[in-house]
């Protein structure tokens, strides 16, 4: 198969969690590209958002629990039509599925309710930049606005909730958010809100411009240590318990593996400007 085609880089929160991680994760994923098979969490938190943009797509007494959840059957089949994925979810393994997402889908249902409110956005994807210029792109799974005026960026999870101790890191994306919505709009969300489908929690942050102004810091100086990582062709492997989860041990040094031949740093993407844009060049199972 042809690798795909180059494109100079800008920085999503899943991909500067990487390089936090492991400096040759970032590298293998962001710049070698290497593909690494899709799981099956991967398909089902797909298959619950589009099921949930579809939701918030119809009128607002439109939105019952019974509506939503015969809105799973067709978006399964969406994605046996689109994906063939028979690997990931083998067809016997459909009605075990199925009910997964249906469950995941009712689960909102003890969160909020969709009849009382209809969302700015669903689905967005944005690309800007920090005020020093660090390239920024990314996935918003649903902008509310309040009648009042209140911005709230939501983002729902299907996987397990953090525990507490690593609550920080879920709400890094969040903040990574917020500031895309701030450069774009130049209006601070009132609250970012993380829903798990899996047990019907969320976590909530209110943010403030000093934790917009930190945030952007931050990824500042990730993006520098990014960029100077990639004109030098320097990604170290650094190991921890999530090695386990790493798709790329066969190619990586601190497992007897050799990463291929460093293709060299593609560069930066321009951002020309505050900017929101329809298509994706990321993948969103990405930011899933
Ligand atoms: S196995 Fe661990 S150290 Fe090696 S690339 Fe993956 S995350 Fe990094």
């Amino acid at each position: 198969m042809a690798p795909p085609a180059r494109r100079p880089l800008a920085l999503s929160a899943s991909r500067a969690a990487d390089f936090r991680q492991c400096p040759l994760l970032y590298r293998l994923r962001a710049i070698d590209r290497i593909p690494e098979p899709r799981t099956r969490a991967q398909v089902l938190g797909t298959v619950v958002h589009s099921v949930l943009e579809e939701l918030y797509g119809l009128e607002q007494p439109e939105r019952a629990p019974e509506r939503a959840a015969g809105l799973v059957p067709a978006a399964v089949d969406r994605f046996y039509e689109l994906d063939g994925g028979t690997e990931v979810v083998p067809h016997a393994a459909r009605p075990e599925f199925e009910a997964e997402v249906s469950a995941l889908v009712s689960a909102l249902y003890g969160v909020e309710d969709p009849r009382r409110f209809s969302p700015a956005a669903c689905e967005q994807y944005l690309v800007t930049a920090t005020s020093a210029g660090t390239p920024l792109h990314g996935y918003l799974d649903r902008v509310d606005l309040a009648p009042t005026g209140e911005v709230r960026v939501v983002d729902y999870k299907t996987g397990r909730p953090p525990n507490p101790r690593y609550q920080d890191q879920a709400m890094f994306q969040m903040r990574f958010y917020a500031l895309m919505y701030h450069r774009i709009h130049e209006v601070l969300p009132a609250q970012l809100k993380l829903i798990y489908l899996k047990n019907g929690s969320w976590l909530t942050l209110s943010p403030d411009l000093a934790t917009l102004v930190a945030t952007e810091s931050e990824l500042d100086v990730l993006w520098s240590e990014i960029e100077r990582a990639g004109r030098a062709g320097v990604f170290p492997p650094r190991t921890s318990r999530l090695c386990d989860w790493c798709n790329h041990q066969a190619l990586c040094p601190a497992f007897g593996g050799t990463p291929p031949e460093y293709p060299g740093w593609p560069g930066s993407r321009a951002v020309p400007g505050r900017d929101t844009l329809p298509g994706s060049p990321i993948s969103e199972e990405d930011e899933r």
